[in-house]
């Protein structure tokens, strides 16, 4: 498939996805606002709130009194306009956020198994289940639902056997779609995470950022000129699996020296094993648990834990340079275990100047590095949310997902 060229239709859905955002950075805003806000001309923005007037994405406040010049009419995001619902699933573990049109939270349910729910019934069930307890939680019924999205960890590529509950999703979509009647859409936990910075995070104010999430496995979530970058088969991002040491540490993906292997969890442990062989904590699964009780010592003031974490801020800022060389982002969002609160600043600083030490030329001249406020729920509740836009032929160009 080529790169059609956009559209004047195409460009005016852009523009539309833009104001939206505007719109919901500021809460209330008016035509003018928004038109100072995204640089598009004060007709474009009439007409394309006139857009979404009409189909009740946009509603009117009421006339706002300025300071200066006549009263003019305030306009928010329609929170009322509909429900969107996300999930999140694992093995053991789903949880289900019923969203309102504004991407604001409403309720949120989680429920964990005993024994990983493998069998397609079984899961149809259990996500079913979920549903109707999150709406009731939320005081809204299947009717007010917009849009289902579904984040599932791992890549896109449909896999030949249900071994695991994301795979039995994937190989059972349709019939999870009958069951539910209602439009779904899946995708990866790094398109979720660069969707959330667009829309609630630093994707608001510039238009190249790297969204990076930290956990058991890492990644990166690439916008790109304002739009998320998926790649040809939506598995662009895997920057966990670039190379940070040549015939390094193993990684899980069987490669040696990945840059997961160093910045994943598994990967922060054994740097302490490192460090400080027999170490205590080196014996605790790894996992959160694991990232609390180091973020506990690391307070504490265990010289262990202060090397191992101040050992992986340098890991992980070598590993972002790369991808600041390769993409130039304005903004660097971390998400996941830089949050323990205890070592979030150290972290930040240490990475900070090694990035900025060592990127290329001007690439980093005016690069921030920062911790996200967003996670992946918060962006495959904004997919589907882009899907509903695409259902009722406001949105032609975002690139969703191929299911
Ligand atoms: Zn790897």
């Amino acid at each position: 498939m080529s790169a059609a060229r956009l559209t004047s239709r195409d460009i005016r859905s852009e523009s539309r996805l833009v104001v939206m955002r505007a719109l919901l950075a500021a809460g209330e805003s008016t035509r003018s606002e928004l038109a100072e806000a995204t640089g598009l001309s004060l007709g474009t923005v009439s007409t394309i709130v006139q857009d979404l007037l009409k189909y009740g994405i946009v509603v009117e406040t009421g006339l706002l009194a300025k300071t200066v010049g006549r009263p003019t009419t305030g306009l928010r995001l329609n929170a009322d306009r509909g429900r969107v619902v996300g999930f999140y699933l694992e093995d053991r573990y789903l949880e289900t956020t019923v969203f309102d049109a504004s991407l604001g939270r409403l309720a949120t349910v989680e429920v964990t198994s005993e024994e990983p729910v493998e069998d397609a019934d079984a899961v149809i069930e259990w996500i079913l289940d979920a549903l109707d307890a999150a709406l009731g939680e939320a005081r809204a019924s299947r009717d007010d639902i917009l849009g289902i999205g579904i984040l599932l960890p791992g890549g896109m590529q449909r896999p030949v056997k249900a071994e695991t509950v994301p795979s039995a999703i994937w190989l059972h979509l349709d019939r999870l779609r009958d069951s539910l009647g209602l439009p779904i859409v899946v995708d990866n936990p790094l398109k979720a995470i660069a969707t959330a910075e667009l829309w609630l995070g630093a994707g608001r104010r510039s238009a190249n950022v790297v969204a990076v999430s930290l956990g058991i496995g890492v990644g990166a979530g690439i916008i790109q000129d304002g739009a998320v970058v998926r790649g040809a088969t939506d598995a662009a991002g895997e920057w966990g699996h670039s190379l940070l040491a040549f015939e390094g540490r193993l990684c899980q993906c069987g490669r040696r020296g990945c840059v997961e292997a160093y910045v994943g969890v598994p990967g922060v442990q054994q740097t302490l094993a490192d460090t400080a062989p027999g170490h205590p904590l080196t014996a605790m699964p790894p996992d959160f648990d694991f990232i609390a009780a180091l973020s506990e010592a690391f307070t504490a003031g265990d010289p262990d834990a202060v090397a191992a974490v101040e050992r992986t801020a340098e890991f992980l800022g070598a590993a972002l340079t790369d991808l600041v060389a390769l993409l130039n982002p304005e903004v660097i969002a971390l998400t996941g275990w830089d949050s323990a609160a205890a070592w979030r600043e150290r972290v930040l600083s240490i990475v900070r100047r090694r990035v900025l030490d060592d990127a290329p030329g001007d690439a980093a001249v005016d690069l921030s590095i920062e911790g996200s406020g967003t996670c992946g729920m918060d962006g495959i509740a904004a997919i589907a949310y882009e899907r509903f836009m695409r259902d009722i032929g406001l949105v032609t160009t975002r690139v969703l997902p191929a299911l």
